[in-house]
């Protein structure tokens, strides 16, 4: 049985040009298109956000888990992370931290660094310590239980990150993310993770990815494979024998055109997506099970002997190419 992870990056984006470099004007004082969108997915044609997600979920019997990122409720006001903690948790769907430190300026706490930089790696490990130490006080604040987990945002962890996770408690990390290794994801291993590894007293379980072309590789994004690309995967994964999958998804990654003063648009081909991969892994509950870390005990973890890279099928990428030259003009 193949654990499948559904994780989803849920995140606040204010509508501010040149944001975070330029700080937010002190006159903003309301979020709620914001909110609205990166949240909720509302569009013209409905909302297609959280709401709908942990409905689609729940109708095809999964679980997912929402890394929500808790620092910008001290900007835009914690009733609204304490709403989505509620949303998550009522619904069977667990919480796990995420960290986004662009928001650092705009909020004023004596135990973290004042200042953003982009990535978690950029801060020394004492301040990563207060950081996470900090998101997972907020959300505890706002209801959520069982923290069991971490994803750096854009992926921007170190060693010193997976140390930070563990001081505070962690049992876990998903943060590490072959195609962003360089510049966004510096923890540097020897070799390309594939299966969890224990790292820095913790266990990371790396976000899934597959050779689509020679020299190259995609993550098991929802909006960056086709549905075809995703469930090979899955079945390759499966046939290796493999311990866990990670795919990635945003809060708003069923919406697209986030401007202030319109509403979004639903991103049809992405909601196509979605209800394709639930109903994939919900037609094949004798291969798969969707998985959340806080009912993972760490013990019961194996080695996965010599696991190999996955790989698309050529038709498969191509058709890929297609669908999203025609999602632009739909
Ligand atoms: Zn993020």
């Amino acid at each position: 049985m193949l654990n499948v992870y559904l994780t989803v990056d849920t995140e606040l984006w204010p509508y501010s040009e040149g944001w975070p470099v330029t700080a937010l004007s002190p006159d903003k004082t309301t979020f709620d298109e914001e909110i609205a969108a990166c949240f909720y997915g509302k569009t013209s044609e409905g909302e297609f956000g959280l709401p709908y997600q942990i409905e689609q979920l729940n109708q095809y019997g999964l679980k997912a888990t929402y890394f929500l990122e808790p620092l910008f409720a001290d900007r835009a006001g914690n009733n609204y992370l304490a709403d989505l903690v509620d949303l998550i948790q009522r619904n069977h769907q667990e919480v796990q931290l995420h960290l986004h430190t662009e928001w650092l300026s705009e909020i004023h706490d004596p135990t973290i660094p004042p200042r953003f930089k982009q990535y978690m790696h950029q801060f020394t490990l004492d301040e990563q310590i207060a950081l996470i130490a900090k998101g997972m006080h907020s959300l505890r604040m706002a209801g959520a239980e069982k923290l069991h987990a971490f994803r750096a945002g854009s992926y921007g962890a170190n060693r010193d990150t997976l140390r930070a996770a563990a001081q505070n408690g962690l049992l876990f990390d998903s943060s590490y993310n072959p195609c962003y290794l360089g510049e966004d994801c510096k923890i540097d291993l020897d070799e390309q993770l594939l299966q969890p590894f224990k790292l820095e007293g913790v266990w990371e379980l790396p976000i899934a990815f597959f050779q689509d072309y020679p020299g190259h590789q995609r993550h098991a994004q929802l909006a960056a494979c086709s549905a075809k690309e995703m469930e090979t995967a899955l079945l390759d994964a499966w046939r290796q024998g493999w311990f866990s999958f990670v795919i990635v998804l945003h809060s708003f990654e069923l919406i697209r055109s986030r401007v202030a003063g319109q509403l979004s648009l639903p991103d049809k081909l992405n909601i196509r997506r979605f209800n394709r991969l639930c109903e994939f892994l919900s037609s094949h509950t004798d291969k798969f099970r969707t998985a959340l870390f806080s009912e993972l005990d760490p013990a019961t973890i194996p080695e996965t002997k010599s696991p190999k890279i996955l790989y698309s099928r050529p038709y498969h990428t191509i058709r890929r190419y297609v669908e999203q030259a025609y999602s632009r003009f739909s």
